[in-house]
């Protein structure tokens, strides 16, 4: 009979609780005992829910306080030199808050461990630092007291770690470019005295994850592997290893993997799928193959009929060695569906969060021992439930369906626009703009006063048009804020959005909110991604009556402000029944007619912000152009009908542009503005080896520090800038949004940086 097991359950709690701890914690409100105690009966209370579905084997070590790469860090005794000098007279948890943060309640603020995004996840680690001062030491009493708990609840469990390699992939050494394989030696001897402990302690199924076994490895990481793993079988005393791949297939490190010396191997069978059969006939049948059946990334309910017919021959053959499992940790999707009462009913049958999935693994399982028949009810349920959702008319829209139709029918709708000279020709003598143009990216402080009038009218407290005067109010205040410093092009400062995705999807068809859908994005902070569950339509124009709103109180030009489709799709649950370069086209086609009426409405300039087109790049280079093209066409297919002296601008927050600078040029945006402040315009760069032919706004003060920029600092940055692109092309502005600052921080930054551009002027 099949076995079932969990790779890893989301930490934060239903309601959020350990968030609400951690930052009780961190103000100073309560004790590390209180949020021991929050954290313990968290744990207690996810292995019970997960004991209570039915998995033979349940994941312990998964919980973390701030993010499980950092509690690798702290299990092998990586410290950064930075933090050293106090280690030791803090209590550990607050050696570990200053890692995480850069504060604890106790000890001095330092600078914090860099944060990067967990594969293409919108999870954030804390990335692993290497040096020549590097060494590497024991100290497993995180995993261990977490054992011990787990030991008292009398279950069946497996501690989870991350494996030596992964980690070291996942780390950056910041001196040299040393490739962080060269501390394989030295970390290797500290994971064999782990394993030595956890099989003493009576440990005998050990996860080790190695998702890096789904990116493009060369062939020294692939021997690595190999060496790795036949030292840990070498070893007197060891707990058997389970192995476990997943955020997609093995391709060419399918021979590596399937060479290891380990007594069990888990692979991602939903990104996988295509290499299910080739592992089963190749895996060994005495060892443990584990499938990733159920989706970990998406919430979308399984086909377990579909399942079963793929799983019954495995099941003949392996019996108890074919174990079940989620394709990934639970991390990345909701703890359940339980309390979603506002939820649509018919959607929520569609859907499976955390605890639903452990059900369906159950189900599966059930069925595999007993027969489909025994559990024909249950299986009916289920298979009704996907066969509504797959003839629903409110997935499929014939309108929508028969436009994106007729899109196919003529690409050439997306390049209506003139090349860029002309159009900045155009826009020039319509705009009539100084050198070094000042702007600003879209948000202005979302203030104590705006975040309460929402929630009130949201509970019902406010009526609409009391929200909405005060919302106009906030958005004077802007838009005179901004012509009282001297900026140049304005914002409406987006007082009326909480968020840049959830304020479209709240206004388009084909999307639904859910009340506790949390998933931990880094540390405390959680984001709750709205659902697109069917074809995406505009009702109404989302955002004329503010922008215009805003134009009718200056005579500047008032930028109109989209969230642009990649950035929809990215920070959302995507329906899985058709590709997903078809929903961004949809959402592509809604912007378009939501751009046309901006333009209509007098609008002169618009920007559609793609801050998460870097972050869909496919985990494998092979998958890059295919994404690339469909990004890169939705975008245009938003944006290239207006008119020539209308002003395309986009906005991305990052700095990593040198893989994707072709398709960076193809969006033709007629300004772009990036983040750069932080690195020195080193970023630049990748523009300026490629020759990017049109306008750049490199921002030019770090929005995400209280600290005020100097206009010395401005000026020097922007002179370096304009050593590599023409001063006509330059744009003055931040790195981002404003919305997580204050009015008094903002004010003094932008005035400052007024004055720098015209400096920049006098000088040019
Ligand atoms: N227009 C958005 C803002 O200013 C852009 C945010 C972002 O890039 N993440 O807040
Ligand atoms: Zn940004």
């Amino acid at each position: 009979m099949a076995l079932t097991h969990n790779l890893g359950f989301p930490r934060i709690g239903a309601h959020r609780e350990l968030k609400f701890a951690q930052e009780s914690y961190w103000q100073g409100d309560s004790t590390a005992d209180s949020l021991n105690i929050t954290a313990s009966a968290l744990r207690k209370r996810h292995l019970t829910l997960q004991h209570d579905s039915g998995l033979d084997w349940l994941p312990v070590g998964d919980f973390s306080f701030y993010d499980h790469v950092l509690d690798t860090s702290l299990l092998v005794g990586n410290i950064p030199s930075r933090y050293r000098a106090e280690q030791d007279n803090l209590s550990t948890l607050d050696q570990y808050f200053r890692i995480a943060r850069g504060r604890a309640p106790q000890g001095t603020p330092a600078i914090a461990g860099e944060m990067t995004k967990w594969f293409d996840t919108n999870y954030h680690y804390i990335v692993p630092e290497f040096d020549h001062t590097t060494t590497f030491n024991l100290n497993a009493s995180k995993l261990l007291a977490e054992i011990e708990e787990a030991k008292a609840l009398g279950i069946a469990f497996k501690p989870v770690i991350l494996g030596p390699l992964s980690y070291l992939y996942l780390g950056k050494c910041h001196s040299t470019d040393v490739d962080t394989l060269t501390w394989l030696d030295a970390l290797l001897p500290v994971y064999e005295r782990l394993l030595d402990r956890l099989q003493k302690a009576g440990i005998e199924w050990l996860q080790i994850d190695e998702p890096i076994l789904a990116l493009d490895l060369n062939k020294a990481w692939q021997g690595a592997f190999s060496r790795t793993y036949q030292r840990f079988a070498a070893l007197e005393h060891t707990p058997k290893r389970l192995l476990t791949v997943y955020f997609g297939p093995l391709l060419n490190n399918l021979k590596t993997a399937l060479a290891l010396p380990v007594e069990g191997l888990h692979i991602d069978a939903v990104r996988g799928r295509a290499e299910i059969e080739t592992v089963h006939a190749q895996w060994p049948v005495d060892k443990v193959l584990s499938l990733g059946v159920v989706d970990g990334r998406n919430i979308w309910r399984s086909d377990l009929n579909a399942l079963l017919d793929l799983l019954e021959p495995f099941h003949e053959i392996r019996g108890d060695r074919l174990w079940l499992a989620p394709s990934c940790s639970l991390l990345h999707v909701p703890v359940s569906l339980q309390d979603e009462l506002t939820l649509d009913p018919e959607l929520k049958t569609w859907l499976a969060f955390a605890t639903e999935k452990l059900a369906e693994l159950d189900l599966l399982k059930r069925a595999l021992q007993q027969g489909r028949t025994k559990v024909a009810t249950e299986l009916a349920q289920q298979a009704q439930a996907i066969a509504a959702r797959r003839c629903s008319n409110r997935v499929t829209r014939a309108d929508v369906q028969a436009r994106v139709q007729a899109l196919h029918r003529s690409p050439a709708d997306a390049h209506l626009r003139a090349p860029y000279q002309v159009r900045a020709a155009a826009q020039r003598q319509r705009f009539a703009l100084p050198l070094f143009p000042t702007t600003t990216i879209g948000s202005f402080p979302q203030t104590r006063d705006i975040r309460q009038a929402r929630s009130r009218f949201k509970a019902g407290e406010l009526e609409k048009a009391q929200y909405e005067a005060i919302m106009a109010e906030h958005i004077a205040y802007a838009v005179t804020a901004q012509e009282r410093y001297g900026l140049d092009v304005l914002v409406h400062g987006e007082a009326e959005r909480n968020d840049m995705v959830e304020y479209f999807g709240e206004q388009l068809d084909g999307y639904a909110f859910t009340r506790f859908g949390w998933v931990q994005s880094y540390g405390s902070r959680c984001v709750k991604p709205p659902i697109i569950y069917g074809d995406v339509a505009r009702p109404n124009a989302m955002t004329v009556h503010w922008t215009t709103y805003a134009q009718s109180l200056t005579d500047k030009p008032m930028k109109g402000m989209l969230t642009g489709p990649i950035t929809m799709l990215q920070w959302a649950f995507v329906r899985d029944d058709q590709p997903r370069r078809q929903t961004a086209e949809q959402i592509a086609l809604a912007l378009q007619d939501e751009i046309k009426d901006l333009e209509a409405a007098g609008i002169g300039m618009i920007q559609v912000d793609e801050p998460a087109f870097r972050e869909g790049l496919p985990l494998r280079q092979q998958d890059w152009d295919d994404y690339l093209q469909w990004a890169v066409q939705a975008f245009r297919i938003a944006t290239a009908q207006v008119r020539n002296d209308t002003q395309i601008h986009t906005h991305m927050c990052y700095s990593e542009f040198n893989d994707i600078m072709p398709a960076i040029a193809a969006l033709d945006a007629d300004v772009i503005t990036i983040e750069t402040s932080r690195s020195n315009m080193e970023l630049l760069a990748a523009f300026t080896h490629f020759a990017y032919p049109n306008d750049i706004g490199p921002g030019v003060y770090d929005i995400h520090t209280p600290n005020l920029p100097t206009v010395e600092r401005m000026v020097e940055l922007m002179s370096l800038a304009a050593e590599s692109i023409p001063v006509e092309r330059l744009w003055v502005n931040p790195d981002c949004g404003l919305k997580t600052r204050r009015w008094e921080e903002v004010e003094p930054a932008l005035v400052r940086m007024v004055e720098a551009a015209q400096m920049l002027r006098a000088r040019a």
